[in-house]
């Protein structure tokens, strides 16, 4: 029986020791802002929206909520980007996405300042995170290495395989996995024989997009499986890329999902914030 990695106390440590610091920035007069930019009304963007300036009032941080119409113009996000970049109250920007189709996303990213980049998307914060230098971590992987570490789970020398290479979890799960000093395999859609690969982990991060793809034949005894994925079954139940069922009597640990990774993202979007006065 595996042991159960449970995001949902994890990241509620999280955000509690976040809500003394926050407290304590108060007390000496400084405020955390967070603004927030939702262009249309995809309903699935609005929930998480939602639980993000949920997540700001629990912890003492002001929200700014932008709710733009469908029909905005790259030109008009932009000029209101520049515009919150400019001013000195607003300590975070996140633009959630994904953008309507008729908005350019990597300008829109590379239009946030850096310093305010809480998302850790911008080109200059993949940057700082590749060679090791201060900058805001992206959510999601940030949130993997907490609940490793939270949960007494080693990286340091050991086989890490992170399934997935795209720029918001698989690239930089990689790279915090190698910061730790695991020894890291990242596999994709061309990689050959993907389930000889998944057997070496000792820590196998799955972020791959596809329902319940991994199941226990891709899985070391005794391993450490983190599931990235979220999708919605038939009975409208939310599952992810692992077969929990099939790999939870062989795991060494594994996150459920829900309560595993996802309510990780939100922590980790507190603590930017947060270290982004700091
Ligand atoms: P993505 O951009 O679709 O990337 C999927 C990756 O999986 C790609 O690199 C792709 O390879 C690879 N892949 C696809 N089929 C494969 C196969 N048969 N064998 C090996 N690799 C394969 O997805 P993402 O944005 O990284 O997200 C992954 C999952 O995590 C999704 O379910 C998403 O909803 C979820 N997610 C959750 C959170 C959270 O907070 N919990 C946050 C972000 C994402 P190629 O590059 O070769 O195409």
């Amino acid at each position: 029986m595996a042991k159960i990695i449970d995001g949902k106390k994890i990241s509620q440590e999280i955000k509690d020791e976040l809500k003394v610091k926050v407290a304590e920035l108060n007390s000496k007069g400084v405020e955390v802002s967070l603004a927030v930019i939702l262009v249309g009304n995809d309903p699935a963007s609005t929930v998480y929206v939602g639980n993000k300036k949920k997540a700001c009032e629990y912890i003492g941080v002001k929200s700014l909520s932008y709710e733009l119409p469908e029909t905005t113009t790259e030109a008009e996000l932009l000029e209101l980007i520049d515009k919150l970049n400019k001013d000195a109250s607003v300590n975070g920007i996140l633009v959630q996405l994904p953008l309507p189709k008729s908005i350019d996303e990597d300008k829109v990213i590379q239009a946030i300042a850096p310093e305010k980049d809480v998302d850790g998307f911008h080109p200059v914060s993949v940057g700082s995170l590749l060679i090791g230098q201060k900058g805001f971590l992206p959510c999601t992987p940030a949130g993997i290495i907490q609940l490793l570490k939270r949960s007494d789970i080693d990286i340091n020398g050991k086989e890490c395989v992170v399934i997935g290479r795209s720029n918001i979890v698989g690239k930089p799960m990689a790279v915090l996995l190698l910061r730790e000093n695991g020894t890291v395999t990242i596999c994709h859609s061309r990689t050959q024989d993907l389930k000889s690969v998944c057997k070496r982990a000792d820590i196998l991060v799955v972020a791959i997009g596809k329902p319940k793809f991994i199941d226990a034949s891709y899985v070391k005894e005794g391993a450490t499986v983190i599931d990235v994925g979220i999708h919605r079954n038939a009975d409208n139940k939310l599952c992810g890329d692992v077969d929990y069922e099939s790999v939870e009597p062989i795991a060494g640990a594994i996150t459920p999902v829900p309560g595993g990774v996802g309510p990780m993202t939100i922590a980790m979007l507190m603590n930017n914030c947060v270290n982004s006065v700091l």
